[in-house]
C-alpha cells in the first residue's frame, strides 16, 4: 500500500473554483456535510449571486444600516481595521471598481481613468459603520460596495478545519482553490502542497511546500487577468491607483496558523512587495512568505512552519 492509497479524495465546485477534500478514511457522508458547510458560507459571503447578507448590505449602500449575523458582523469588523492600516494594499470596499473592471469575467475592460476617479471616491473603509451593539453595518455613500474576495475563503476554510476537528478528525487537507488548510500530517510525514508554476498549466509545480497542520495560501497575478497590448491586468487592484498593483511579484504565498491571516497577509505583503515584506515579515513571526518574482527567483522569508523542496532548477532560490 503506497501512502496515498490510505487518502480518500472528495471533490466539487463551489465559489467558483474546484473545492478538493482529502481524508483518511473513507467518508462520504462527513464530506458532503464539509461540502455543505461551504455552500452554506459561499451564500453568507459572495457578491456574485444576487442574494447574500454581503449583497444585502451593498444593495442598502446611502440609505440603511443592515443588521447581520455575528459571524459576518466580526469578520467585517476585521476587514475594516486591516483596510484602515496606514499604506494597507488591503480594502474590502474595493468592490466598485472591481465590478468596473471585470477582471476574469466576460465583460472585461480597461477603465478610462477619470471613471476609476469617481470610482475610488466609493472605496474609503472609514465610510463603513458598524454598530457594534446593533450588529449592523452602513455603507455611507450609494454606490459603495463591500468585497470579501480577499479574505473569505481563509475564513471559511478555518471554518472547515474546525468542523473536521469537531468531527475528530485528525489528518484532512480542504484546498479551497488557492487556500489550502490541513489538519495532521497527511501520508508522509507532513501535506505537500504545490507551489505552481506561474502562467503554467495547473500540474506545473515549482517547489513543493511540506506543512503539518498549517495553511498555506497563494495569491498569484496568474489566476485571474486579462491582456490586452501586451499588459498583463491582474485581479489584485491596488486601492490608492484602482489599477492593478504592479510590481517584480508573480505571486505570493503565506504559510500561517489559520488561513484567514495566510489570505489577508498575500494582499497586505503584495501590496508592499519583497524587499518591504522580508524587513517587515520578522516582527510577525507567525506569519512566512514565500515570493515567486517576474525575474525567475523564488525567495523564501524563513522556514518556521513549513519545509520547501525546489522542483525547477530554472528558478534561483534565495532562503
Ligand atoms: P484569489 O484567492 O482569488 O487569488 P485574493 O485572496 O488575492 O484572491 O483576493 C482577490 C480578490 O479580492 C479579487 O478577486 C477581488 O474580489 C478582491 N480584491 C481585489 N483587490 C483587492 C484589494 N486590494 N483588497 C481587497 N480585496 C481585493
Ligand atoms: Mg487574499
Ligand atoms: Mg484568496
Amino acid at each position: 500500500m503506497t501512502p496515498d492509497d490510505r487518502i480518500y479524495a472528495y471533490s466539487a465546485v463551489l465559489m467558483g473554483s474546484p473545492i478538493l477534500l482529502k481524508l483518511f478514511e473513507h467518508d462520504e457522508s462527513l464530506a458532503s456535510r464539509i461540502f455543505r458547510l461551504i455552500k452554506l458560507q459561499e451564500i453568507t459571503f459572495t457578491v456574485n449571486r444576487p442574494h447574500s447578507d454581503i449583497m444585502a448590505i451593498n444593495h442598502a449602500a446611502g440609505r440603511d444600516p443592515v443588521t447581520v449575523s455575528a459571524p459576518v458582523f466580526e469578520l467585517i469588523r476585521r476587514a475594516k481595521a486591516i483596510s484602515c492600516l496606514p499604506d494597507s494594499s488591503f480594502n474590502f470596499t474595493i468592490g466598485p471598481l472591481v465590478k468596473r473592471w471585470k477582471i476574469g469575467f466576460s465583460g472585461h475592460s480597461i477603465p478610462a481613468a477619470e471613471d476609476l476617479q469617481a470610482l475610488l471616491a466609493l472605496t474609503h473603509p472609514q465610510d463603513v459603520i458598524l454598530d457594534e451593539s446593533a450588529r449592523s453595518v452602513f455603507l455611507q455613500k450609494a454606490g459603495m460596495e463591500i468585497d470579501l474576495g480577499a479574505i473569505a475563503k481563509g475564513y471559511i476554510a478555518d471554518v472547515v478545519r474546525d468542523a473536521l476537528r469537531e468531527a475528530q478528525v485528525e489528518n484532512a487537507l480542504i484546498n479551497l482553490g488557492g487556500n489550502v488548510q490541513t489538519l495532521g500530517a497527511g501520508a508522509e510525514g507532513a501535506w505537500g502542497i504545490g507551489l505552481k508554476k506561474p502562467f503554467a498549466d495547473a500540474d506545473t509545480l515549482i517547489g513543493v511546500i511540506g506543512v503539518t497542520g498549517k495553511s498555506v495560501v497563494t495569491s498569484g497575478v496568474y489566476e485571474r487577468y486579462f491582456e490586452l497590448d501586451g499588459h498583463c491586468y491582474h485581479h489584485i487592484l491596488d486601492p490608492k491607483t484602482g489599477y492593478p498593483l504592479d510590481n517584480e511579484l508573480l505571486s505570493v504565498t503565506i504559510i500561517s496558523q489559520d488561513s484567514i491571516d495566510g489570505d489577508i497577509w498575500t494582499t497586505l505583503l503584495y501590496g508592499m512587495g519583497v524587499e518591504k515584506s522580508l524587513a517587515y515579515l520578522p516582527q510577525i513571526p507567525h506569519i512566512e512568505a514565500i515570493f515567486v518574482t517576474r525575474d525567475g527567483q523564488i525567495i523564501v522569508s524563513s522556514q518556521r512552519q513549513f519545509t520547501f523542496t525546489p522542483l525547477d532548477d530554472s528558478y534561483q532560490i534565495t532562503t
